[in-house]
């Protein structure tokens, strides 16, 4: 090693006690342009979401599938240019250690699943990114967490919306209280899945709408008052019990919030519904959709529209994270948030089971 180099080195691991692991990690790994990511789960929201999407994308490309069904392989092969070295399965999985093309394993399987391929994925010493619900319960999202800490690499929850700048700008409000503070939310999202036999129907493969898409029913609740609830009382119902025999097909649930907001928010995959409304002291908020893929907008009783057009949500939120790891920042929705819904979430089936309100 040339003297100069050796100085460099050395100052890396001297500035290392003072930077996060994140920055550290930066500062080690070999600088890449763009990170390369694998996708663990070739399904619905893989296939017709997060490939395409790393089409666009700056700081991160598609370079590996890790998949239980080999029939999938040579389609993706062929539509995305992966290499015979870069494809895994899911008892093969930790090789992935040994591939430098690889530096983040994105994981977009059943919730239940979560927990186990991102603490399998962390031990292999690449970055996590993982898909809402984080996972079942508060336990394993905390196991998910310290496995992360423990390899010193990054855990990323897939919220796209966090990245989407029309919900920035409702953050933005929450922060900044420009119409004072909140006082009621009303906060739903829900569409009619037609199908009948699917994980989202299984309890054990973490399915029910509350994890689903009740994380973003509550999501506007908490990002629009920037505040975390303190109570919930919950009543979960079905319309379909020959479909939804073990989960719940619809959610209603209501949280208090320190300041004494409250929010009224459903959940349903029976019904399509996609919106939030926060009215504060001294004016109003509203959002529909509040959660979609495209087109977020909303307005405020100022007469302000707000109706930011991206390219595309998922690319948005993938170069993001990605950039946040070159560069050694922090995450902007690091598995600490993800956790947070899950305790929300667990308070709400608590509030079921029991029919009584729930402190959190
Ligand atoms: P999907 O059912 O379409 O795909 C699930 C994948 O997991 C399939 O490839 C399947 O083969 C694999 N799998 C492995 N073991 C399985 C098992 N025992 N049972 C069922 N599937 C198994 O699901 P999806 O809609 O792609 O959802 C995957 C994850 O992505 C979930 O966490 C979901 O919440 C999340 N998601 C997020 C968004 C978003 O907007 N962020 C949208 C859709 C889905």
């Amino acid at each position: 090693m040339k003297r100069n180099e050796f100085l460099r080195a050395g100052g890396i691991l001297a500035a290392s006690a003072f930077f996060s692991p994140n920055s550290l990690l930066a500062a080690t790994r070999a600088k890449k342009e763009k990170l390369g990511i694998a996708l663990v789960g070739l399904g619905y929201y893989s296939t017709d979401l997060l490939a395409p999407a790393l089409k666009l994308t700056n700081n991160c490309e598609l370079k590996g599938i890790v998949t239980g069904t080999p029939s999938k392989i040579e389609k993706w092969q062929q539509k995305y240019g992966i290499v015979d070295k870069n494809i895994y399965n899911y008892q093969n999985y930790e090789q992935i250690a040994n591939n430098p093309d690889i530096d983040i394993i994105y994981v977009v399987l059943p919730p239940s699943m979560h927990r186990e391929f991102t603490i399998r994925g962390a031990g292999t010493g690449k970055h996590i990114f993982c898909e809402k619900p984080m996972a079942p319960s508060v336990a394993d999202c905390q196991a998910m967490i310290d496995a992360c800490n423990k390899n010193k690499v990054s855990l990323a929850i897939g919220y796209r919306c966090q990245h989407d700048p029309n919900i920035q700008q409702m953050m933005k409000i929450a922060k900044e209280r420009p119409f004072g503070k909140p006082r009621m939310i009303n906060s739903a999202a829900g569409y009619f899945d037609n199908r009948t036999t699917h994980w989202k129907q299984n309890k054990a493969l973490g399915g029910g709408v509350m994890g689903d898409m009740g994380v973003y029913a509550l999501q506007g609740a908490r990002l629009a008052t920037g505040e975390e609830p303190i109570s919930v009382i919950a009543q979960a119902s079905t319309t379909r019990p020959e479909i939804y025999k073990e989960v719940e097909e619809t959610m209603m649930f209501q949280l208090e919030f320190p300041s004494g907001a409250r929010a009224a928010c459903q959940t349903s995959f029976g019904i399509n519904m996609n919106h939030l409304q926060v009215n504060y002291e001294k004016g109003w908020l509203k959002m529909e959709p509040q959660s979609a893929y495209n087109g977020i907008n909303g307005s405020t009783s100022d007469g302000k529209i707000i109706k930011i057009q991206i390219e595309n949500q998922q690319a948005k939120q993938m170069d993001e994270d990605s950039l946040a790891l070159l560069n050694g920042n922090a995450l902007i929705a690091p598995g600490e948030e993800g956790m947070r819904d899950i305790k929300v979430v667990e308070a709400i089936y608590k509030s079921v089971a029991t029919g009584r309100e729930v402190k959190i």
